[in-house]
């Protein structure tokens, strides 16, 4: 079976790819092992230089790369070179810091001495999504390598050029042969690799849905997987909110990555008094982008990355005003030329419990604004959901939305009056149907690693 890239644009086919046979899957798989066996015992000055060099290819093939995730995904330039910016730094955090997060940590015991070590697992295969192919990638890469694991990745089918230029990287980068691979397969194909004794463990970035079929397999294996699925990020907004950055800040995060993104605002939660203004403000931002081909410099917004997410997108917003939901922007596929996958930034008002934008994920540029009556009932609502990724609060009263941060909002990441963010000084991640375990941070480099007790 072939895995095609297609413009998202205009639907052509960019690129045709033969799927890896079986047989080549585990041809790669053995040297991955290979590999791994001299990569664990790499020292951590070495494994730095190799990513300090990554780093430097990233930037100095920004505009290439940007311009394939425009082709293939309908990412901006713009955008697209900030992603790479972001990977460079990812590459240059662990390069600096991972021998210090992964370093013996002796413990008094009755022992004559006792320490915790943490060594390498070996093969870890990544499952990762298309909506930001680069930054996924190597926030797994840039922790994983540095504590002398080695990757398999298996990248979403619509992003096999994206794909195969992060091995290209690697390698230019001076990774030995086989510590970093991409095999060039369907979901359907992923039990196998799972299932090979030489894999370890898995890491998948995706939906709920791959996330709970991957871990059966995993677990029925007793192999270790580190879970990032989506979210449905409420965003409150309070009473003593400022409604100018609250609503600067919600479009933006709704329209990150045109709303293709976990921990992009979905769910506009807003306290009754100031939801008037709110929507007044909120309409402006969301209306003054501008839609085009992601290829040319200006576009703001592309199209969304395949035109059966656009269509499904499309059919959960005509439900929801079927529903009772009110659409006072957007709702529509824009005209555009050629079967593309663009659609129109829309706000739909009054939406409540029962509505699926009240409880499914909006995996494109929709908001949906649901009004509470009080900060009580706003942070009950915000919780009343599955997903439990990001949340954000606005408020002039800092001290009040720390401690509803900290104490009140079931999500992995809350920020109080900006957008939800990831970041490498930072673990990112979920509660509830949005995942498990840790990415990034000290936290994040310890997923896959043996937690070892040395006593004597
Ligand atoms: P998806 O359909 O789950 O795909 C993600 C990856 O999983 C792809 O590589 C896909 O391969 C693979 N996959 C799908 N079904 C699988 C299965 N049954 N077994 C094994 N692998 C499987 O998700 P998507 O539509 O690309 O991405 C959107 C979702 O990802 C959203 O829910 C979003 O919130 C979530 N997401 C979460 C995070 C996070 O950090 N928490 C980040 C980004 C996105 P194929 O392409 O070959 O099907």
């Amino acid at each position: 079976m072939a895995i095609q890239s297609i413009n998202p644009v205009n639907g052509k086919i960019i690129k045709s790819y033969k799927e890896d046979t079986a047989g080549k899957c585990a041809q790669k798989i053995a040297l991955a092992e290979k590999a791994w066996l001299t990569w664990r015992r790499t020292s951590f000055e070495k494994r730095a230089q190799h990513l300090l060099k990554a780093a430097s290819l990233l930037r100095a093939r920004k505009e290439a790369l940007a311009k394939l995730m425009a082709l293939e995904m309908g990412k901006p330039l713009r955008d697209g070179a900030g992603e790479i910016e972001k990977c460079a730094r990812v590459c240059e955090y662990y390069a600096k810091n991972g021998a210090a997060l992964l370093k013996d940590e002796l413990v008094k015991t009755d022992a004559k001495k006792s320490f915790i070590t943490l060594q390498p697992i070996g093969i870890v295969l990544a499952v990762m999504p298309w909506n930001f192919p680069y930054w996924q990638s190597f926030r797994f890469i840039a922790p994983g390598l540095m504590a002398g694991n080695v990757g398999l990745l298996k990248h979403a089918s619509n992003v096999p050029g994206c794909a195969l230029s992060i091995e290209k990287i690697l390698l230019d980068a001076g990774f030995p042969k086989g510590v970093f691979q991409t095999l060039l397969i369907g979901s359907k194909r992923v039990p196998q690799v799972i299932e090979h004794p030489s894999v370890k463990a898995v890491t998948l970035t995706g939906s709920t849905e791959a996330g709970s079929r991957v871990a059966e397999r995993a677990g029925a294996l007793i192999k270790k997987t580190v879970l990032e699925l989506g979210g449905s990020d409420p965003y409150i907004v309070l009473e003593d909110a400022d409604l100018e950055l609250a609503t600067t800040i919600c479009a933006q995060s709704r329209l990150i990555n045109n709303g293709q993104s976990c921990i992009a605002a979905k769910r506009f939660i807003v306290v009754r008094k100031v939801e008037k203004e709110f929507v007044k403000l909120f309409k402006e931002k969301m209306s003054n982008k501008r839609l085009g081909d992601p290829i040319m410099p200006q576009t703001e917004l592309g199209p969304m990355s395949r035109a059966d997410l656009r269509d499904e997108l499309h059919r959960q917003v005509l439900k929801n005003i079927k529903d009772g939901a009110t659409c006072i922007l957007g709702g529509n596929i824009p005209d555009f030329k050629g079967n593309h996958a663009f659609y129109s930034p829309t706000i739909l008002t009054g939406v409540k419990k029962g509505m699926t934008g009240y409880s499914e994920e909006l995996f494109g540029p929709v908001a949906c604004v649901i009004t509470a009556r009080n900060e009580a009932h706003a942070i009950e609502i915000a919780n009343d959901t599955s997903f439990g990724l990001g949340a954000a609060v606005f408020t002039k009263d800092i001290l009040k939305g720390e401690r509803i941060a900290r104490e009140e909002l079931q999500a992995g990441a809350c920020f109080v009056n900006t957008f939800v963010k990831s970041d490498p000084r930072v673990p990112f991640g979920g509660v509830k149907q949005s995942g498990y375990g840790r990415e990034l941070g000290s936290y994040g480099i310890k997923e896959f690693v043996n937690i070892k007790t040395v006593w004597r």
